[in-house]
């Protein structure tokens, strides 16, 4: 049985703010062992739950987060940027489940560090016309690969999000969102229990399913013009409004890699404080 973790950061334990998650800083230094924390407790509820093979992908920011030392001697750690497939590298057709540990809501609705890719510039991400968080788009990516959403874990408006883009998957809320940059936490001690019962419970679903292999249309809202008019440059997307880009891919793999070049570019494309 093998199992992926996609672990981001700003859906952890106790992660309430910008410099909880901003590499380098006093504070980063001390969340990264509560974001450990979390993974561990994800990966011992898996092989509690009978996984063989437990592969964490680090899908926050530089994805050198999560401290190695520390980590649960059976799970294997992908660390590191510039991976094709971002936030889901690791997900083909071996894998038997994928857990999504530490989300968050998507750009432009409420919850903890609700973002979608950039943390600031992408007002608003649509998969096929519904509103997505990079939750749903990578569940869209797991499931053409025929791979299920095992568990979903970030603050309580991540897992009402998770609950209808994978509504069979379990979630759970590490913290109760207040704002954008407040929560309500639980100890990383408390947590851990919930994450290792949901994980081991979580595992009965593991298996595989015929995915099916379908075209997707993203489209990608702004907060500025100019990053709209940059990301149009990359052929197949196109304007469709003054802040609104969009295109069309064969696959969901081909789609998000696009995505990952709209989101380049753009970012790119952004000057100091005037964004
Ligand atoms: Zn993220």
């Amino acid at each position: 049985m093998r199992i992926m973790i996609s672990a981001d950061m700003e859906g952890a334990t106790g992660v309430t703010w910008t410099a909880d998650v901003q590499v380098g800083t006093e504070q980063w230094q001390r969340f990264r062992n509560m974001f450990t924390s979390d993974v561990n407790a994800c990966v011992a509820g898996l092989y509690g739950g009978g996984a063989t093979d437990v592969l964490v992908n680090e899908a926050h920011s530089s994805q050198r987060n999560i401290l190695l030392e520390d980590l649960d001697t059976r799970a294997r750690m992908l660390t590191g940027r510039h991976k094709p497939l971002s936030m889901m590298q690791g997900i083909d057709s071996g894998v038997d489940g994928v857990v999504f540990l530490g989300y968050h809501t998507g750009a432009g609705v409420e919850g903890v560090l609700s973002h979608t890719y950039l943390p600031n510039q992408i007002t608003g991400v649509w998969l096929d016309g519904v509103h997505a968080s990079e939750g749903r788009l990578n569940a869209a990516l797991a499931a053409e690969h025929g791979v299920p959403v095992l568990l979903v874990t970030g603050d309580d408006l991540t897992c009402e999000d998770a609950n209808d883009y994978v509504p069979e998957a379990s979630t759970v809320a590490v913290k109760e969102c207040v704002s954008r940059y407040a929560a309500i936490c639980r100890p990383p001690s408390v947590t851990a229990t919930a994450i290792e019962d949901a994980a081991q419970s979580a595992m009965t679903r593991a298996g595989r399913f015929n995915g099916t292999i379908t075209g997707h249309r993203i489209e990608v809202e702004f907060d500025a013009a100019h990053l709209a008019a940059a990301a149009a440059v990359v052929p197949t997307v196109e304007q469709l409004d003054v802040r609104r880009v969009g295109f069309d891919a064969a696959t969901m793999t081909d789609a998000m890699k696009a995505f990952k070049v709209v989101t380049a570019i753009a970012s790119g494309a952004v000057e100091g404080s005037y964004g």
